[in-house]
């Protein structure tokens, strides 16, 4: 056990400040939101381009943290002293302490220890080698995608004496990245998946980029139980063995480069002679692909095995994990088993919105307790709406005993605010007494809940489902599920938050963000879209009308809030729900001076709008004196938070002039304000465009939109941000129509002299999707495929032409827009711009949130 103390000398650090109590070593945080277990936890702070982790110490020790690293001691909120029960220590640099603890942690123990790497697949190979190898193993593995220079630390530190095997992922996306995560995976045994595009950014060449990834196999690690060759410090340098496919060229050169042909284990397609295993594609059906091996070594064979899957990336990340079972010279009928198994991971979790107003948190592909606690993490951070609740399976493969891992689950549980569980399973059955504090209910089998299951007794709640995969909880999930209308909006999460930290990036330090929420999170879902944004650290929110805000501050929002546009019966409610209303009129400014005047107490602050050019709301020069005679005799009854305006032309090159004489207008006219106020305000002008555009005139605060939804207003920087939303269909029917046949109302889709396919879609115009796509003006994507629209699109249905595409089946998802069909695009085509076609996707169509 490694006490707090200890870490000085270990990570060559001072001791600010000496822990009051004995403090032994547990837990790693660096997220000040992820408080899980606080006994033991170490909190490093971790400065980035966009945060600094010395800021939260506060509200750490507050919450009862004791532990910290951090590495500027002039950074520490009121000095150490103001932390008399802490333990501090001051390091060089939080993350490499970080690093280096892991990496000290790894060297205690004697097990083999893969480490994957490559540009695509990672995260599948490493499950599914979890997976295949579990009936020999206990496994320690990277949660989720943990792949990054703090996730694999965080992954490491997971290690404990009972484990036979580790699996840990290493991802890079710049030049001197890998040598510190295998500094801390130490890996005796390596996979290089494949090398692809992706984050070809931070290098030069292919074969620079295959030559630093080759760094992850090359570390020096403790020898394993079976040592090969000793070397004198009873280190070796590099993995015993390599795990590549021959025939992608760049990462054969660098292995052949740096490691001796010994150490290498390929196979091929390509290149048959020249890999341990030769790999022949015998026949591929719509669901499975045959392979012929041929092995030569360690001993000559032959098999034939049946890999479940037909698409080209899965069946290269299942040939990795055969080479792996066929090295480990495990019988062929035992691999034909556990390949048998495999199945697709579900690498993302799931928001799903479920029956009687309750959202499920969907979580049913592994359960192990790295997993758990994220996903907690997770279920956490959904505002509050009722209950939380979380469906659990036995934990599997924890390494730890039964007896002391409940007990750990029931202090995580907790720690993140569960307020009822029910148990699914023999062992977390037998100890239902360890949560004898929370509201629950335990069952030995997934059927004897599903048997027991009455929808009425789940309302407006947040439930977690989270289950090892032999207990088949997707059925639970499918349950709890709304017969849902074919048509799904899907959001993701992570791209969300990548195009947020994208515009942030641009910000000069201290700029604060405001983000537009109005209509619905442009479409999106807004107390979801809020949500995120909140636990980001977004400084303000933005909606059109009062209504909006009330409902996010009913979900739980706490963030500012401004309104665009308050009607003065809704005053009320502002104050209600401190929401802040935008004052654009002499005749709303009246409205609120009347009703703060007869309230008791003081209405939430205004922001002033001002018309530079825009023309639609706020004051204009002219307004000024009187704007400010109004705001010094109410000096009392009104506090201004922020001054406005709105470009009218932040996205074209040809309105330069236009924006930069609204923008200095804005900038004569604030400071006439302020004198009248006698305090400063925020000032904010940009749009997402304007953000990009005039990177001078960010003043205090910037107002993002669409750039957040992916959108590049300004068409420049597209390449830099991520679809956030894809709308999805169903083909419901296919029809053969004979050379003649019309389709659709009026018979608009006329007739051809050819017999053509013609697929049902369950999406009309109610869903939002518009009728000027009908009639060959738009398309959807079906398996990877365009299909032009036939006919008039109809209330709820619309028919796609599949001639071309024969293997379209009724059931199959249609692509409305997304990632394969741009928003941009799509617009383009019916002379309209992407923030008209995501705003018109009706609520009625279903939201599934995802994180990766
Ligand atoms: C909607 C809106 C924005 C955001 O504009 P985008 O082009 O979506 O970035 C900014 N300011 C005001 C006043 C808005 O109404």
């Amino acid at each position: 056990m490694l006490f707090f103390p200890d870490l000085a000398l270990l990570l060559n650090g001072t001791l600010l400040l000496q822990p009051a109590a004995p403090a032994p070593v547990h837990h790693l945080l660096l997220d000040s939101r992820r408080v899980g277990q606080l006994a033991g936890a170490v909190f490093f702070a971790i400065r980035g381009a966009q945060h600094n982790g010395h800021r939260y110490l506060p509200e750490l020790y507050q919450r009862g943290v004791r532990l910290f690293v951090v590495d500027q001691e002039a950074e520490i909120p009121g000095g150490a002293a103001a932390y008399p029960e802490a333990g501090i220590l001051l390091v060089a640099d939080s993350l490499r302490a970080l690093q280096a603890l892991a990496a000290h942690h790894r060297r205690q123990f004697r097990v083999p220890v893969f480490g994957i790497t490559g540009s695509n697949g990672k995260t599948i190979v490493k499950e599914w080698l979890a997976q295949v190898l579990s009936p020999d193993e206990l496994i320690c593995k990277s949660p989720r995608s943990y792949n990054s220079q703090v996730g694999v630390p965080l992954s490491v530190w997971e290690l404990n004496p009972s484990h036979t095997l580790g699996i840990f992922e290493a991802g890079i996306s710049e030049r001197g990245e890998m040598p510190r995560l295998a500094e801390v995976i130490q890996p005796t045994l390596g996979i290089f998946t494949n090398l692809g595009t992706a984050h070809d950014a931070g290098f030069s060449s292919a074969a620079e980029k295959a030559a630093e990834k080759m760094q992850l196999f090359l570390a020096p690690r403790p020898k394993n139980q079976d040592p090969k060759t000793p070397t004198p410090q009873g280190l070796n340098p590099g993995v015993d063995l390599l795990f590549y496919c021959r025939d992608h060229e760049a990462v054969h050169a660098a292995a052949l480069r740096h490691l001796p042909a010994r150490c290498t284990f390929t196979w091929s397609r390509h290149h048959p002679h020249e890999a341990q295993v030769a790999v022949t594609m015998m026949e591929a059906s719509a669901e499975r692909t045959v392979v012929q091996v041929r092995l030569t070594s360690p001993l000559p064979q032959e098999h034939t095995f049946s890999l479940p899957f037909a698409d080209e990336p899965s069946v290269e990340n299942a040939l990795h994990v055969l080479a792996v079972l066929l090295w480990k010279q495990v019988p062929s009928d035992a691999i034909q088993r556990r390949l048998d198994r495999l199945a697709p991971v579900a690498m993302r979790l799931e928001m799903k919105q479920a029956l009687n107003d309750c959202y499920v948190l969907d979580d049913t592909y592994n359960n192990d307790l790295a997993g758990l606690t994220l996903a907690l993490d997770m279920l956490a951070r959904q505002p509050r709406r009722g209950r939380r609740t979380l469906i659990l399976s036995d934990v599997l493969e924890s390494g730890i005993p039964a007896a002391e891992l409940y007990p750990q689950i029931g202090t995580l549980l907790s720690a993140h605010g569960v307020e009822r569980l029910i148990g699914v399973g023999p062992e977390i059955s037998q100890f239902r007494h360890v949560f004898a504090r929370l509201e629950s209910g335990f069952y030995n089998r997934t059927e004897d809940f599903l048997g027991d299951f009455r929808p009425e007794q789940f309302q407006h709640e947040t439930i977690l489902v989270k289950g090892a995969r032999r207990f088949g909880f997707e059925r639970i999930v499918a349950a709890f599920q709304q017969k849902i209308h074919g048509t799904v909006l899907e959001v993701n999460l992570d791209a969300l938050v990548h195009n947020l930290n994208y515009y942030r990036a641009r910000l000069r330090p201290g700029t604060r963000l405001m983000v537009m929420v109005k209509a619905f999170a442009y479409g999106s879902g807004s107390y979801e879209v809020a949500n995120l944004l909140q636990f980001h650290r977004a400084d303000y929110l933005a909606v059109a009308y009062t209504d909006e805000g009330v409902e996010l501050r009913q979900h739980g929002i706490s963030l500012p809030v401004m309104v665009m546009n308050p009607s003065p019966d809704a005053f009320q409610k502002l104050q209600q729900y401190h929401l802040e209303p935008e004052i654009y009129s002499f005749e709303r400014l009246h409205d609120y001076l009347r009703i703060a005047a007869e309230h008791p107490r003081p209405l939430p602050a205004i922001h002033l709008k001002l018309d530079t050019g825009m023309h639609r709301l706020g004051f204009t020069e002219e307004d000024l004196p009187e704007l400010c005679r109004l705001l010094r005799e109410n000096a009392k009854l009104v506090r201004v938070a922020s001054a406005l305006t709105h470009l009218a032309g932040a996205d074209e090159e040809q309105h330069n002039s236009f924006s930069r004489q609204q923008l200095a207008a804005f900038e004569r006219m604030v400071p006439v304000l302020e004198e009248a106020l006698g305090y400063r305000v925020l000032r904010h002008a940009l749009n997402s465009a304007g953000i990009l555009r005039f990177p001078e005139a960010q003043f205090e605060m910037v107002r993002l939109g669409i750039g957040l939804y992916g959108v590049e207003a300004a068409g420049r920087e597209q390449d830099a941000l991520r679809p956030v939303s894809t709308l999805q269909t169903t083909i419901s029917q296919i029809k053969a129509l004979a050379p003649g046949q019309t389709v659709g109302y009026g018979r608009r889709g006329a007739a051809v002299d050819y017999e053509r396919r013609i697929a049902t879609l369950a999406i009309g115009y109610a869903d939002g999707y518009d009728r000027r796509f009908g009639n060959g003006i738009g398309e959807v994507v079906i398996r990877g495929r365009r299909a032009p629209i036939v006919g008039s699109v109809c209330m709820d249905m619309c028919m796609a032409d599949v001639t071309h595409i024969p293997e379209a089946r009724p059931g199959d998802l249609a692509q409305v827009f997304g990632p394969d069909l741009t928003l941009t695009e799509l617009a383009a085509r019916i002379g309209t711009i992407p923030y008209e076609l995501l705003t018109n996707v009706s609520e009625r169509v279903k939201r599934v949130f995802f994180a990766e």
